[in-house]
């Protein structure tokens, strides 16, 4: 189990976000400094810190992740265009928010390899 972030917050309702997307297990939400035109958060209800701390129990969990995150990119019309998926993992490579999301990004152009 994760401890309490932002985002349980954001899950129980308690601060606002912008929802684009949602299930049983899942939240999608636009973050509020979007680095991109699209920038949305995919994260599971049920806390994960990061990839580093999943185990085998929640591999249903992060597939449906996985397809939560496609769902959101098709929603923003971002079939056509493509959209770059990122996790960061550890505050070493910039993760701030200890509850596991995927970035979805599109509406413009990326480089790569990412900085
Ligand atoms: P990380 O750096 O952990 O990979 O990504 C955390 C993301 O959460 C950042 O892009 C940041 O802008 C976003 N974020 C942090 N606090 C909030 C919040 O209260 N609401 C929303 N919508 N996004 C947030």
């Amino acid at each position: 189990m994760s401890e309490e972030t932002i985002f349980s917050k954001i899950i129980r309702g308690e601060i606002p976000c912008d929802k684009v997307y949602e299930t049983d297990e899942v939240l999608a939400f636009r973050d509020i400094n979007p680095a991109a035109p699209v920038h949305v958060l995919v994260i599971p209800k049920r806390s994960i810190v990061h990839v580093g701390q999943a185990h085998q129990d929640d591999a249903l969990l992060l597939g449906k992740l996985m397809l939560a995150a496609k769902e959101v990119a098709r929603l923003e019309g971002l079939e056509e265009s493509g959209f770059r998926l990122v996790i960061n993992n550890g505050a070493e490579v910039g993760q701030t928010v200890f509850h596991l999301h995927v970035h979805v990004l599109g509406g413009r152009a990326f480089s790569w390899p990412p900085g």
